[in-house]
């Protein structure tokens, strides 16, 4: 009797994912059970706010003469490796299987790339995940071809991915670990060598306190003559419920505004990129000519250019996520799920395009919103906020209001939505904020009556049944979704 409740109790265990010792205390286990019922949830929708917030901390190496040698010729017989493993995986039908792969080159990366044991299993599998990364493109691309959304085939996999980054991963335990008085030690070619590092005081702390220390990166900052090794620490935060989280905000992303932020109150924000994305269209002018030149100075050049103009987005990036998470603490704040409108603002090319249009494209420089958005994910669980992501299917042209939803509501695509049933009028780009805001709190609703989050699920293996039904379920529900207008205070304060 005893035995076969234990038993029940154990398969129960392994239903939620439990990874405990028995005889854990009590309060500890019911926290963690409440977590794993969580995560299993938000993993059925293909989506994982991280529960365990990951950090990457800077550690600046002090090598000698000796050893910066060591780590640069690992470095670069390390990604010598990765490329044969890529041209195998090419001639062996595209193969994304570790273990396959790990079987047909172990012998040959030992030997004639002399990596060490330790470091020759993480080459096969990260040549596996890439061609996995590579093969789901190619099936999505087959998909939106088949549909008809895009007519342009994708190319990734036509020859071998080459490799041009010398990065190289280190795993805890295996080939890197630390030592005490700020030092780390890392495997190269000779053996292991022992440096000094140096970093920002907080994540020393962290490293040195019990934070759980996941895999590193070995960068070599090819301006500086500087290795870094960039160490991933992981955080926990509280499980997030709906009585933590409990304002809304809508984050709209674009090229006029970088974000748009609304809440339901009404109160919104905008943050513009007006000093800055000038700046990155100079540097992409900039780009576009070295390119069309093509000599040797004029490749070295763009790779300068090219990382200044990554580096000044990514800044900008930073900047704007810090002050919409500053403005929305105990928040659930939804962005749009990218996804979907990759193929909507498709620029016009070639000869389809007019003149006019073809120097635009000269001019801009693509923002990286997902990279906007991945900030804004992660610092608001730092901040005890949450970011979800919610369908952005005609965020732009439905009206908050009466629900109008047509191209005509942006006369002339203008600074102004004007909707064409009921006049409602506002800013092209709040609408889009507000939209998200109440698809947002449509998701906290559900949240607070079931307990479970649902949001909208990353096309991650191309069209599904399932996921489009429930996404086609979804799109009615927001159609229903009403704005109470806030040039009425009586409707905004009693919620008619
Ligand atoms: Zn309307």
């Amino acid at each position: 009797m005893n035995i076969e409740k234990d038993l029940t109790r154990e398969r129960a265990r392994k239903a939620l994912g439990f990874s405990q010792g028995r005889n854990s205390p009590l309060p500890q286990q019911r926290k963690t059970s409440h977590q794993n019922i969580f995560l299993d949830n938000l993993m059925k929708q293909c989506y994982t706010p991280l529960m365990k917030v990951t950090l990457t901390a800077k550690l600046k190496l002090h090598t000698t003469p000796e050893q910066f040698r060591a780590l640069r010729t690992t470095q670069l017989a390390y990604r010598d490796a990765l490329n044969y493993v890529s041209r195998y995986a090419y001639a062996h039908g595209k193969m994304s299987n570790k273990v396959g792969l790990q079987d047909g080159t172990y012998v040959e990366i030992r030997a004639r790339y002399k990596i060490p044991a330790q470091m020759a299993c993480s080459i096969p599998r990260q040549v596996g995940a890439t061609y996995k990364t590579l093969w789901t493109k190619v099936k999505q691309n087959a998909a939106q071809r088949k549909a008809g959304i895009t007519k342009k085939r994708y190319k990734g996999l036509d020859q071998p991915p080459k490799y041009v980054s010398p990065t190289l991963t280190y795993q805890l335990g295996h080939d890197y670990s630390f030592k005490t008085e700020h030092r780390v030690s890392i495997l190269t070619l000779q053996g292991r060598v022992i440096l000094p590092y140096t970093a920002y005081s907080k994540h020393v702390t962290m490293i040195q306190q019990d934070t759980p220390i996941g895999a590193a990166k070995l960068w070599y900052d090819k301006a500086r003559k500087q290795f870094y090794l960039l160490v991933s620490l992981e955080i926990e935060v509280a499980d997030p419920t709906p009585e933590t989280h409990t304002s809304v905000a809508g984050v709209d992303v674009g090229v006029r505004y970088l974000a748009v932020t609304s809440t339901t109150k009404g109160a919104c924000a905008f943050h513009t990129g007006k000093s800055i994305v000038p700046k990155a269209n100079h540097y992409a002018r900039l780009r576009k000519r070295l390119q069309k030149k093509g000599t040797r100075s004029a490749t070295r050049r763009l790779v300068v250019i090219a990382g200044r103009e990554r580096r000044l987005k990514q800044d900008a990036n930073h900047i704007v996520s810090k002050r919409i998470i500053d403005r929305h603490p105990h928040s659930l704040i939804g962005l749009e799920n990218l996804t979907d409108i990759r193929e909507r603002t498709k620029r016009k090319r070639g000869k389809k395009a007019t003149r006019k249009q073809r120097k635009a494209n000269v001019a801009y420089s693509k923002w990286s919103f997902a990279q906007l958005q991945s900030m804004i994910a992660y610092k608001a669980l730092l901040r005890s906020s949450m970011a979800i992501k919610v369908d952005a299917h005609y965020t732009s042209k439905a009206c908050p209001v009466c629900g109008h939803t047509c191209d005509a509501n942006r006369p002339n695509k203008g600074l102004l939505f004007v909707c064409q049933h009921c006049h409602y009028t506002l800013h092209a780009d709040l609408i889009g904020a507000r939209n998200i805001t109440m698809r947002t709190l449509l998701a906290r609703q559900d949240w607070a009556r079931t307990g479970q989050l649902s949001v909208a699920p990353g096309s991650l293996d191309g069209p599904d049944v399932s996921v489009e039904e429930a996404k086609a379920a979804r799109l009615r529900r927001y159609a229903e979704l009403r704005w109470m207008p806030d040039t009425s205070p009586r409707a905004s304060a009693g919620g008619i």
